[in-house]
């Protein structure tokens, strides 16, 4: 029997040729890895079709290629989206955004408690580049309102806060942004397709940072982001071309890999999380657990609508005391990851006073609910019960 890659053998003339693929009746079952930059065509009248539209295919990897295609097509079904687009992070399709159908001078109204570096693009670099900014409470739709102008071009908000975990009133935002022509944008990237889609709720644009739940293995950064209008799809697209938010091939092939498991991890991460918060809430020495599936969140009833009765993976609570509380507490769950991420497969921890808050002075944070005891739990897919144990003996340790 011929070896399969004979045949390349015999056409060698040089190493330097590039190789082409051995042939095979039976087709693989992965998703080929395509890390090619380039696409060579047949000839200069196949590639006039192909730049006008007559024939699809690929030309050089910054304006796109397969495996980021592959893996939008995935995001794409999970949100009932059509034509999204990768990026190369979650900052960088926020970017895209921005860079794409903002006009100088236009105004964004965004969440007050958006992701860290959100927050920071739009106080910092925004209005350095001649945007116009400012935040307000989603979970108060009166406020939202009032705080909208006459040149809100965007409203920006995350369903979920972080790490706070309050709900906005997201079917009051939506009808105020469409009464106005405004463009809604939500960052699903805490509650996931699984817990919200957001154009099932009247938004225009959705943005994830697929780096977390929705590749779920904390091994690559990656964005996506989809618009509802096609006009949109374009300047985005175009957007990200340009200044250059392409994703790795490498970083879509093993995000999609990642995403085949979504379902299953998303659904033991939320049962493990609600046992926690339900586990966390007996216990001395912890001041308050924020978790939307319980009947104490200050947004209960909201959360119980928009997502369904779900909860969601997501927990946070605040043990009494200072940083040697803190300390403590930290140095007796060694298993648990001290990072400041989440949606990985494994339970991670995090301190926003230490890490994403820490740009905010104490009295800032206090504001926002977060004292120095303040930790946001992402679960992951362990058992719940051996986590709550393994979180209760080290908060005991912790405040003795
Ligand atoms: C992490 C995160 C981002 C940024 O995504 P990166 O992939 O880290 O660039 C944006 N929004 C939310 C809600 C996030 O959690």
């Amino acid at each position: 029997m011929a070896l399969p890659n004979d045949h390349n053998k015999k056409k060698r003339k040089t190493l330097v040729r590039r190789s082409a693929m051995p042939p095979s009746a039976s087709v693989a079952v992965a998703t080929p890895l395509c890390p090619s930059v380039v696409y060579s065509s047949p000839s200069a009248s196949a590639l006039d079709d192909q730049y006008e539209g007559r024939v699809s295919g690929y030309t050089y990897a910054r304006e796109g290629h397969p495996n980021a295609d592959v893996l939008a097509e995935k995001i794409d079904w999970l949100e009932n989206a059509e034509g999204g687009l990768i990026t190369g992070s979650g900052m960088g399709a926020i970017s895209a955004l921005f860079l794409g159908l903002l006009n100088k001078g236009d105004h964004i109204l965004a969440g007050d408690q958006l992701y860290g570096r959100s927050l920071r693009m739009l106080t910092q670099d925004m209005p350095r580049m001649g945007f116009e900014t400012s935040f307000a409470d989603p979970t108060n739709a009166a406020i939202f309102e009032a705080a909208i102008k006459d040149n809100t071009a965007m409203i920006m908000v995350e369903t979920m806060s972080n790490p706070t975990l309050r709900v906005a009133d997201m079917a009051a935002i939506a009808k105020m942004a469409a009464e106005r022509n405004i463009l809604l944008v939500v960052d699903n990237t805490f509650t996931t397709p699984a817990l919200y889609r957001p154009f099932d709720h009247g938004a225009d644009i959705i943005i994830h940072s697929v780096t977390k739940f929705l590749s779920g293995h904390s091994d690559v950064t990656l964005g996506y982001i989809a618009a509802r209008d096609p006009d949109h799809r374009t300047k985005i697209r175009d957007a990200a071309v340009t200044w250059g938010m392409t994703p790795s091939p490498f970083d879509c092939w093993l995000a999609e890999r990642g995403l085949h498991s979504f379902d299953l991890r998303f659904e033991k991460a939320q049962t493990s999380a609600a046992i926690i918060a339900d586990r966390l809430a007996e216990l001395p020495g912890i001041k308050q657990v924020l978790y939307p599936g319980r009947g104490d969140h200050p947004d209960f009833e909201l959360a119980q609508h928009l997502f369904a009765g779900a909860g969601g993976n997501m927990v946070s609570f605040e043990i009494d005391g200072g940083r040697d509380v803190v300390d403590r507490f930290i140095a007796a769950v060694p298993d648990i990851p001290f990072a400041p991420t989440l949606g990985d497969i494994g339970t991670t921890l995090s301190h926003p006073a230490s890490s994403s808050h820490r740009a905010l002075t104490a009295e800032q944070r206090a504001s926002l609910g977060m004292n120095e005891g303040f930790f946001r739990l992402s679960v992951g897919i362990e058992d719940g019960e051996m986590l709550a144990e393994e979180l209760s003996k080290a908060i005991a340790i912790g405040i003795n």
